[in-house]
C-alpha cells in the first residue's frame, strides 16, 4: 500500500516582532518533524506568502538550532499591504498550494490573526477562483480544499482577549522593570520625579503590570481613565507619598493613555503638572522606553510559552487533519492560549472579535465594558495597584473598628524572589483596610529566641517608608529561617501567638513553610491559642510546594539559569565542540531542571523523579556523538545537559561530565558547572513581583474572612479546614486548598514535593525538541 503523503506544515511570524517568536519557530519545526511531517518557514510574514519562491523554504531540524536564545524573529516579519486585499490573498493561496502546504501556523498580533481568519473564511472561494481563472487545475487543488490554520499570539502588548499572556509580553515587562529599576536609583538620589512612557496603544497591560511590579505612584492606562479631576488626584497621591518621606516619584503612562472624554494624556502634560512651581514643584524628567521594550532574547517564561504553544499548535493542526480524514467536520480554527497555567485552544475568531471590541469600547468611551473584556487577572491587578498606592486615601474601604485584625507576617525557608514584594503588598493592603500588619523577623527561630516588645525585637510593626522600597528587592527583608516551629516547641509558639495577640498568620515560604503550617495546624488540638487562621503563599525556587503549580521565586530562578546557560552556550560556540553538564538546584524536585531545559533547549535533563542509570548515560553519549558528527562543517555550538542536584546519589554533574568525556572518544569535550546560589537571583523577576502582589492580597483577604479574635471560638477554627490553607495556581485557577487535604493526600513527605508533578509532560517536550532518543531505547 502506498504510504500517505507527508503533511506539510508551515510556520510564519507576522506583525510587530516579539521576544519568543523564534522559540515558536523552533518548536513548530521540530514538533512537526517529530510527528512525521515536513516543516516549512514562510519568511517576512504575509509578504513571503504573497511573494512565494524563496520566501517559502523547507526547514530541517538543525536549521533552528540556537533559536531559543535569540531575540526578535529570525524568519523575519513585515506589514504586508497586499494581504489586506483579495488579490494578495489569492496569490498567497496559490503559493501555498504550489508548495504543497497543508497547514499554516501563524504567530502574530490581533491584526495578523484577523488576516488569518479572513484567509481561512475565504479559502474555498480562493481555490475556486484559482481553478476558474486557469491558474491551477482541479487536480492540483484537490488535496487543499480545506485550509488548516492555527494562530499563536505573539505580541508584547498582551492585548488578545482569551489569553492571560501573549508570547513576548513578560519579556517586554521585564525590560521595562529593568530600565525603571535603574531610573529609580537616580530618581532617589536627586529626589526626582520620572514620567515613564511605555508601549500600549489600546492595552494598558504593560503600564499596569509595570506599575504593580515597581510600586509606581500613579499609572495611566487606556482602559481605565481616571476621573475628570485626574490632575488633582495624581497630585494628591504624589503629595501624600512625598509627605510620607518618599524621595522618588514614578508615574507610568501607556502610549494610549487618555481622559474620560477621549483626549490624549501625554507625558508632557503629566510632567508639567508634577513640575508646576505653584504645586508640587518636583524636578521631573520624561523617559520614553521605546523599542528597548521589545528587544533582546526572550525570558524564561516566554520561552516556555513559545515552546509549549508551538507544540500545541502542531497537535491542533494534526487533530484537525485527522478529523477531516475521518470525514468529521473540521474543528473550528483555533488560537492557542494560556489561562493561569493551562495551555488551551480557543476559537480564533471569537478571541479576535473580543479583542477588537476592547478597542471599540475605548473609542466609544465605554470604559467599564473595556475593563470587563479584559481577563480577570487584569482587573485584579488593577485593584491590587489601587490598594497598594492609594492606601488610606480612600477611607470607604476601611473595615469597621470591631473587624480590625492583627496579622503576623513571617518568611520561612530559603529566600526566593518576590518574598519582599509579597510582604509589601500585604502590608499595603492591611493599611488600606485599617488592619495592623506585624512582622515576625527571622522566621520561627527569630520568633522563639528574640521576642520582646523592643523595636529591635523579632516582632514589630512595619515602617511603611522602609517597606515601600521593597517591591524590587531580592532576598528577605524581614529575614527568613528554615527552622520549624516544633524545634522550639509548640508550647512556646502557642504562648507567643497569644502574647502578641495575633488574629491570623500570613506565611511566605517554601516546603519548610508548608511543613510549619502543617505542624501548627496539628498542634491546635493541644493548644487552642493556635486556633487562628493561617495561609501560606508558596515562595521557593524549587517550586515543590503541594497545592500550587507556581511558587514565587521560581520565575526569577529560571531567568537566572537561562541567562547563565545562554552565556555558557555562547562560550562553547567560540571554542571547541563541548558539552556542558550544569547542576541545577531544586531539592528533590526536577522542576527547575526541566523548565530550565525547556528554556535553553537542553540535550538532556536528569531529574530525581526519574533517577539516572548507566544505560541512560550510555544512550545520551551515543546521541551526543551522533549529533556532533552531524555538525561537521556546520555550527559548532555547544550542547547543554541539566542535572538536578539530587537526581542521583552517585552520578553528579562532575561524574557525568567525566563519563561523557571518556566515552566521547575525542568527538567532544565535556565540562561540569555549578551555578549554585546564583539561581536564587538578584532582583526578582517582574512576573514574581506582580504575582506576589496579587497573591499576597488574596491571602490577606482570605484571612480577613475569619475576623478578629478567632481563638475565642477554637472549635469553629479547628472544624473549618479552610482555616489553614495554601494559595496556589492550579491549571486555569487560583485556589486556596486546605492544608489537611494537601498534607494527607497530595504530599510526598519523604521527597519533600507534591505526589504528582504537573510538569511531567514538559519533560517529554524537552526530550522531543532536544532530539533525545526515547529511553529506554526500543529493542
Ligand atoms: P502588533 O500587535 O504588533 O501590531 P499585528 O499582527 O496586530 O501585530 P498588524 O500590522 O495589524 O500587526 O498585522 C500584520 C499583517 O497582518 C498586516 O500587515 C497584514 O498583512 C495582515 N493583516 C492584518 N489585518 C488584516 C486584515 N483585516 N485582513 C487581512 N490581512 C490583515
Amino acid at each position: 500500500m502506498a504510504s500517505e503523503p507527508k503533511q506539510k506544515i508551515a510556520v510564519m511570524t507576522s506583525g510587530g516582532d516579539s521576544p519568543g517568536m523564534n522559540g515558536v519557530v523552533r518548536a513548530v519545526v521540530r514538533m512537526a518533524i517529530h510527528m512525521g511531517c515536513d516543516a516549512y518557514c514562510v519568511y517576512e510574514g504575509y509578504e513571503g506568502l504573497v511573494q512565494g519562491g524563496s520566501y517559502i523554504k523547507k526547514t530541517e531540524w538543525d536549521d533552528v538550532r540556537g533559536y531559543l536564545g535569540i531575540g526578535g524573529t529570525y524568519i523575519g516579519t513585515a506589514r504586508c499591504m497586499a494581504f489586506y486585499e483579495r488579490p494578495g490573498r489569492l496569490t498567497g493561496a496559490k503559493n501555498m498550494i504550489l508548495n504543497g502546504i497543508n497547514a499554516l501556523i501563524i504567530c502574530g498580533g490581533d491584526g495578523s490573526l484577523t488576516g488569518a481568519d479572513k484567509f481561512r473564511a475565504e479559502w474555498p472561494s480562493l481555490v475556486e477562483e484559482l481553478v476558474s481563472t486557469g491558474q491551477l487545475t482541479k487536480e492540483q487543488v484537490e488535496p487543499y480544499k480545506k485550509l488548516n490554520i492555527v494562530g499563536l499570539v505573539g505580541s508584547i502588548d498582551n492585548d488578545l482577549s482569551g489569553t492571560d499572556a501573549t508570547i513576548g509580553a513578560y519579556t517586554a515587562l521585564a525590560n521595562i522593570c529593568e530600565a525603571v529599576d535603574k531610573i529609580e536609583s537616580t530618581a532617589t538620589s536627586h529626589s526626582r520625579a520620572f514620567v515613564i512612557e511605555v508601549m500600549g496603544r489600546h492595552c494598558g497591560w504593560l503600564a499596569l503590570m509595570a506599575g504593580v511590579a515597581i510600586g509606581a505612584d500613579f499609572i495611566f492606562i487606556p482602559e481605565k481613565p481616571r476621573e475628570d479631576n485626574w490632575q488633582q488626584e495624581m497630585c494628591d497621591v504624589v503629595k501624600k507619598h512625598r509627605d510620607w518621606g518618599k524621595r522618588k516619584t514614578i508615574v507610568i503612562i501607556a502610549e494610549g493613555a487618555m481622559d474620560r472624554h477621549g483626549s490624549k494624556i501625554t507625558p508632557d502634560m503629566v510632567k508639567d503638572l508634577l513640575a508646576d512651581k505653584k504645586g508640587l514643584a518636583l524636578d521631573t524628567r520624561i523617559s520614553s522606553l521605546g523599542h528597548l521594550q521589545r528587544g533582546g532574547p526572550a525570558g524564561a517564561y516566554d520561552r516556555m510559552l513559545a515552546t509549549l504553544q508551538g507544540v500545541e499548535a502542531v497537535k491542533a493542526v494534526l487533530d484537525a487533519a485527522q478529523a477531516v480524514k475521518e470525514g468529521k467536520p473540521q474543528p473550528e480554527t483555533c488560537v492557542i492560549t494560556i489561562n493561569e497555567n493551562k495551555i488551551t485552544r480557543q476559537p480564533l475568531m471569537a478571541a479576535v472579535a473580543a479583542t477588537q471590541q476592547v478597542a471599540k469600547a475605548i473609542e466609544a468611551q465605554d470604559f467599564d465594558k473595556a475593563m470587563s473584556l479584559r481577563d480577570t487577572e487584569f482587573a485584579e491587578m488593577y485593584s491590587s495597584f489601587m490598594m497598594t498606592t492609594a492606601m488610606g486615601l480612600d477611607t470607604s474601604i476601611h473595615v469597621p473598628a470591631n473587624k480590625k485584625m492583627r496579622i503576623g507576617f513571617i518568611n520561612v525557608g530559603a529566600p526566593a524572589g518576590g518574598m519582599n514584594a509579597a510582604v509589601r503588598a500585604g502590608v499595603a493592603y492591611c493599611r488600606s483596610r485599617g488592619h495592623e500588619p506585624v512582622g515576625i523577623y527571622n522566621g520561627f527561630a527569630g520568633f522563639a529566641r528574640h521576642h520582646g516588645d523592643k523595636p529591635e525585637g523579632a516582632v514589630r510593626g512595619f515602617d511603611w517608608l522602609e517597606v515601600d522600597g521593597w517591591a524590587s528587592r531580592g532576598g528577605s527583608e524581614i529575614g527568613t529561617n528554615r527552622e520549624l516551629p516544633e524545634e522550639s516547641g509548640m508550647e512556646l509558639m502557642a504562648q507567643l501567638i497569644k502574647q502578641y495577640r495575633f488574629d491570623a498568620l500570613f506565611l511566605i515560604g517554601g516546603f519548610e513553610a508548608f511543613h510549619a503550617v502543617s505542624q501548627l495546624r496539628k498542634a491546635r488540638e493541644t493548644y487552642p491559642e493556635l486556633c487562628i487562621p493561617m495561609t501560606l503563599l508558596p515562595a521557593t525556587i524549587s517550586n515543590n510546594v503541594p497545592g500550587t503549580e507556581y511558587s514565587l521565586g521560581s520565575d526569577t530562578c529560571l531567568n537566572e539559569l537561562v541567562n547563565y546557560c545562554d552565556k555558557i552556550k555562547q562560550s562553547a560556540s567560540a571554542t571547541r565542540r563541548r558539552v556542558f553538564v550544569i547542576e541545577t538546584q531544586g531539592g528533590r524536585s526536577g522542576y527547575v531542571a526541566t523548565l530550565g531545559g525547556l528554556g535553553v533547549g537542553a540535550s538532556a535533563v536528569y531529574i530525581p523523579e526519574e533517577g539516572i542509570t548507566l544505560d541512560m548515560l550510555a544512550a545520551d553519549v551515543r546521541h551526543l556523538k551522533e549529533a556532533f558528527q552531524k555538525d561537521k562543517g556546520r555550527s559548532r555550538a555547544g550542547r547543554l545537559i541539566l542535572v538536578n542536584e539530587k537526581a542521583s546519589r552517585v552520578y553528579d554533574a562532575r561524574l557525568i561530565a567525566n563519563v561523557f568525556k571518556e566515552e566521547s572518544h575525542n568527538r567532544f569535550e565535556s565540562r561540569d558547572l555549578i551555578p549554585g546560589h546564583l539561581q536564587q537571583g538578584g532582583i526578582p523577576s517582574a512576573m514574581d513581583r506582580c504575582k506576589a502582589v496579587r497573591l499576597a492580597i488574596m491571602c490577606i483577604k482570605e484571612l480577613e474572612k475569619f475576623g478578629p479574635k478567632p481563638f475565642e471560638n477554637p472549635d469553629k477554627i479547628k472544624s473549618d479546614p479552610t482555616s489553614a490553607s495554601v494559595i496556589g495556581i492550579q491549571g486555569a485557577q487560583v485556589t486556596f486548598t486546605p492544608m489537611e487535604e494537601l498534607e494527607t493526600r497530595h504530599t510526598d513527605w519523604q521527597n519533600r514535593r507534591p505526589k504528582a508533578a504537573y510538569w511531567t509532560d514538559m519533560k517529554e517536550v524537552v526530550d522531543v525538541l532536544g532530539g533525545r532518543p526515547k529511553y529506554p531505547e526500543p529493542e
